[in-house]
This record gives C-alpha cells, structure tokens and sequence, in this order.
C-alpha cells in the first residue's frame, strides 16, 4: 500500500498538496526533456484539458476515483481517436487513430489521463526497442544499454516515474521483459482478460494489454479497471474484480515448481542462475515446498512461438498496403504500388517477419511447419495443465541474460529472438504471469494457471517480504 504511487497522489490531489494540472504539466516537461528517447508523441492538449477537468472537481468538492487525474503512458500500438498511432512504422508514421481502444477506454471513463505514446519496437516486433523510427529507447539505468522490448519506452517511462504507469503489450514478453530490465512491475494478464480491441494486432492468439508500474497494487488497480468482457473481442471474458485485501494473504500458495532446464543450460548468465537459486532458498525457508520440474527445451518454445508469431503477423500486417492507411507509394500499377509501399515502409525486422511468416504458411510447407508449431503448443499448454495440477506457481527467471548493449541486438536477430526463452511459452499457454523487480538483475516471473491472476499477485506481495 505505502509503496503504490496511485494512492499516494490520489491522497495528495484530494488534500489539495498538487494540483492535477500541475502534475501533469511537471510529467509532460520531464517527459519533453528526456534523453531515453521514450516519446514517440506527447498528449499536452488532450492531457492538460483533462487535467482541469479534475482540478475543477477538486476546488468544487466532488469525490474523485482513485485513478482520476493520474497520469499515465500508452504504447503506440493502442488507438486513442485523434492521436498519432504509429507503431514506431514509417508506414504509420502520420496516421491518426479514428477510434479508441477498449482497454484505453475504460481508463480514460475511470479518469486516468493519458500524457504520452510510447516508443516500442514496431508493431512489437523486437526485444529490445531498437526496431524503431524514434531511435533506440535507453535503458532507464544505463544509457548504454536497451530499454528492452518491444514495450520499452512505457517500462522506461514508470522507472523514471514520467509516467505513473503505462499500457504494454505482450505477446510474447513485450511487458515483462523490459520491466524487467528497468526493475519495475509489468503483468500479462490471462488471454481474454482484457480486450484486444484497438490494439494493432501482432500475433492475435497471444496478444495480451498489460500494465506496467511500480507496486503490485497499482498493478492491481490498473488491471481492475482494463477487464471485462468486451463485444468487440470475442476472446475475451468477464472476471471477478481482484480485491485489494485479497493478494495481501497468500497462505493458499503451498506448492511452487521451477523448470530445471531454465536453469541448469548453458545459455543462462551465471549470476541471473546462481541468484535465482538464492530466491529459491529464501522461498523454501518461509516453508513453501518447491519442486523441480520438466518442460520443453527452450529452443523448441522459441521455435514454436516465432512460427506461430511469424505466421499471424504475416496475416495481419497484409492489410497494410496503403491503400486505406498508411504512406502509400505510387508506382505503376497497383501490384507494385504495393509492393514498394511495404518495401520502403516496413523495418527489416518485419519484413524478416512477413516473409518468414508468409513462408510458414504457404502451400507446400505449412502442414510441414504451422500445423506442426500448432501440435506443439497444444502440447506445450498441456504440459502446463499438468503442471498445476502439482503446484500453484511456478516461478522462472525473465530473462536469461542481462540487458544487451545499444546495437548488439541488431547486429544478430537470432541471439535476440533466444533471449525471448522463458517469456514466449507462458504466452504460448496464455497464462497469467507477472515480472517483479527481485530475485534476479532482470527479476522474476510469477506464473499461474489460467484465469488465476489473482494468485500471481498474491506471490508477488509475499515475495517482496521474503526475497
Ligand atoms: N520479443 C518478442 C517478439 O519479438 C515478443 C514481442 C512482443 O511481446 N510484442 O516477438
């Protein structure tokens, strides 16, 4: 509680201490003056006039709900009518959303007050936020190093606290990994939870709208407000509001398992291991039973996620031919208008993408490669059922390594893509897992069965005062 930044300004605009104008002002200039390249547009004029909005309420007396007036950053795949939506694309580079994301939606009807769109790896397609237009995102504790991708403007934001929280998204540990590696909180939530609608799609059968920020009750309060079934998404489902009294007691957690081969690999950094180890010990002191278990090799979950991901970007981004939206060049005639729209407009890394994606797909290979990257996940994900049929958690490292220096990823996509080991198989199995700040440089990821995002919030408050 005393670490949620959410009730502490919430308590601070209600006594009057700041107004909303003022803070939003003062998170608008630090965010103006940044040199993490974060911001890919700032949202002064929509922010400041909401902002008088709740200062008017404030001098008038009205009650104002906890999120009224908070500030917060949007990745820049979320529609938000009237802004820039770019999805760090040249191809996208001056379109204005029309209309506005669910999830954005209802924080917004909550009174939350967007201020920025976050730089991020175009159209998610990265790990390091350095597949942009906007210039490489920096690293919020060194400079040198990658914010982390693709939602690493937004996890660089809430680290430098110009933003009290943001909007990722995931589909494969574009909110955990660059928390991660700025040491704040980021959640994906269970598949469904929150609603996809107006967010551009990447690979849809696991993208997933999660919250980035610094306590696991503003985690909390955020994921609260972004759920709910939505008839604009048929995937998604009604959930039960998760309490704030609820994830302060976690004796209904018994049972914790880890994947051996996570661990005990040749790829994983000695330290991230051996600290790993230590939280594990710390665990079991506090008389959790912990047990060791088998999973897939991380270079089949790799493998299957980028088949998978490749294939449905694919699909996706082919709407994108400039002829509704988007820089369109003309050329001669309609086939090569579009194909020099997509060749000029497109980074390397998605045109890497549809390519690979549009191979996996073909006729001739895609019972070859897509009906068998589907065979496995299913296998993945019953190898999960099972999994919790044993224990309540299972808890895993973020990521294998710590953050890459500025350039390197670039330089070899493949070691990118393996970095992605023990994010993209709980996306796979659309679970619901969190990063916390702890454990590890890169910190740690708390997994649950589906639907079970309340426990994972649970672990997280019981291992800020264990680990
Ligand atoms: N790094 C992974 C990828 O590039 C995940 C990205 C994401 O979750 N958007 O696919």
């Amino acid at each position: 509680m005393m670490d949620s930044q959410i009730h502490k300004i919430h308590q601070q605009l209600v006594d009057k201490k700041i107004s909303c104008t003022a803070l939003v002002q003062q998170k608008l200039n630090a965010l103006k003056e940044n040199t993490n390249n974060t911001v890919n547009s700032l949202l002064d004029d929509l922010a400041l006039k909401l902002a008088a909005k709740v200062d008017v309420k404030i001098a008038k007396g009205d009650p104002i709900g906890l999120l009224e007036g908070i500030p917060f950053g949007i990745k820049d795949v979320y529609m938000l009518q009237g802004t820039y939506t770019t999805a760090s694309s040249n191809l996208l580079k001056n379109y204005k959303s029309a209309y506005t994301a669910t999830a954005i939606q209802k924080l917004l009807d909550a009174g939350a007050i967007p201020i920025v769109k976050e730089n991020c790896d175009s159209f998610g397609h990265g790990s390091s936020s350095e597949n942009t237009i906007f210039g490489a995102v920096k690293n919020a504790n060194n400079p040198d190093l990658v914010g982390g991708g693709s939602s690493g403007g937004s996890a660089v934001n809430v680290a430098k606290e110009y933003t009290i929280f943001s909007i990722g998204g995931d589909t494969g540990g574009s909110v955990r990994q660059p928390a991660g590696y700025n040491h704040v909180y980021g959640l994906k939530p269970t598949y469904g939870r929150i609603s996809r609608y107006g967010l551009m799609a990447y690979a849809s059968s696991t993208d997933c709208v999660g919250p980035i920020a610094k306590s696991v009750e503003d985690i909390r309060i955020v994921l609260n407000a972004m759920s709910g079934k939505d008839v604009k998404d048929q995937t998604t489902y009604a959930s039960a509001e998760i309490t704030k009294d609820s994830i302060l007691n976690s004796k209904s957690i018994k049972t914790i398992g880890y994947f051996k081969n996570f661990i005990e690999n040749d790829a994983i950094d000695s330290k991230i291991k051996a600290d790993f180890l230590i939280a594990i010990e710390k665990i079991k002191a506090k008389g959790i039973e912990v047990k060791e278990l088998d999973f897939f090799k991380s270079d089949i979950l790799v493998s299957t996620y980028y088949t998978l991901a490749m294939a449905e970007t694919a699909s996706n981004l082919s709407r994108l031919d400039g002829s509704n939206y988007g820089n369109r060049i003309e050329d001669k005639n309609l086939k090569e208008s579009y194909a020099i729209t997509r060749s000029e407009n497109f980074s390397e890394e998605t045109k890497r993408r549809i390519v690979g994606g549009n191979q996996v797909l073909s006729q001739g290979f895609s019972d070859e490669i897509y009906l068998k990257g589907l065979a496995l996940r299913d296998a993945i994900s019953e190898n999960f059922e099972n999994d919790f049929k044993e224990v309540d958690i299972i808890l895993s490292p973020v990521t294998p390594n710590s953050p890459p220096k500025i350039g390197d990823s670039l330089k070899d996509p493949h070691a990118m893509y393996l970095s992605d080991a023990y994010t993209v198989g709980f996306s796979l199995g659309q679970l619901p897992t969190l990063t916390i700040p702890q454990g590890t440089e890169t910190g740690l990821q708390i997994t649950a069965a589906k639907n079970n995002d309340e426990l994972v919030l649970k672990f997280a408050n019981f291992l800020k005062d264990t680990i």
